[in-house]
């Protein structure tokens, strides 16, 4: 055997090597991912919910999955047929390993993977940004809402994420905009709670965003969030159009905030 065909014997050894080692990495990147119940292992279950946590078992963790189970069934999405798996995280150090596997360019509240069917919210983060909210600017009151900035909220906006995913399909959801990807899922995780509370209604709230009193900033991550989740209960329950319609091009951010503001008195 010549000395040339060893070298290439070798290199041809390492490739396999360093191919067999990044699908390793990879297939344990993905596998934590989709069962993150090898490190979260208590659970916690009620209905259309069942979370996975870490730790001692802790009854305020299941006292947050009642208030999501709670969000979700009183506005009519939640299946318990079929309940949905959220991973919950107390420890940021964890989460942020989760979020590093995503690949997220940021650390949000939460965040789900469509195709895995899960989803992962970490509950210091949700203090963390709710403080956020709660700046000088507000009084360090987050006056703009009672159901809002809470982990049961985050819960249900995460868990509605998937509800809309497997109703329009995966390939819709992506080419969609930001405001009606977050726009649902924030009319999921409210429009219970808001139909339940008679101060809630839909001019109220219009008014409450314009009030740029109420926020941290006029572009903070709340208010857009807060817009989005207004826009489409305006084309859901006023306009009484389908997510199905919602979806098409035509409708568009420009077009239902200035039809919502006309339908309020404030154009
Ligand atoms: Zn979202």
């Amino acid at each position: 055997m010549s000395r040339k065909k060893t070298l290439r014997g070798r290199l041809v050894s390492y490739s396999a090597w360093l191919i067999a080692v990044v699908i390793a990495v990879f297939g344990v990147q993905v596998g934590l991912l989709a069962f993150p119940q090898v490190l979260l292992s208590k659970t916690a279950e009620a209905g259309s919910v069942v979370v996975y946590y870490r730790g001692d078992p802790d009854p305020a963790v299941q006292q947050l999955v009642d208030a999501t189970d709670h969000r979700l069934q009183i506005g009519g999405f939640g299946n318990p047929e079929s309940p949905e798996r959220l991973f919950f995280f107390r420890d940021p150090g964890l989460y942020s390993l989760f979020t590093r596997l995503a690949r997220l360019p940021s650390t949000p509240q939460g965040f789900g993977i469509s195709f895995l069917g899960t989803t992962y919210v970490s509950g210091p983060q949700v203090e963390a940004l709710r403080t956020e909210a709660m700046g000088e600017r507000t009084g360090h009151i987050p006056k703009y809402s009672v159901w809002e900035g809470s982990i049961p909220h985050t819960m249900a906006h995460e868990i509605a994420h998937l509800y809309m995913v497997d109703s329009i399909g995966r390939s819709t959801w992506v080419s969609l905009p930001r405001w009606k990807q977050e726009g649902f899922p924030e009319y999921v995780a409210n429009i219970g709670l808001i139909r339940g509370d008679s101060g809630a209604s839909l001019l109220r709230r219009v008014e409450t965003f314009l009030d740029e009193g109420q926020w941290s900033s006029p572009r903070s991550w709340d208010r857009i969030h807060y817009e989005a989740g207004l826009l489409m209960e305006f084309l859901l329950d006023v306009r009484g159009l389908t997510l199905g319609t919602i979806v098409a091009d035509s409708i568009t951010r420009e077009n239902t905030y200035t039809a919502m503001m006309e339908w309020s008195g404030r154009q």
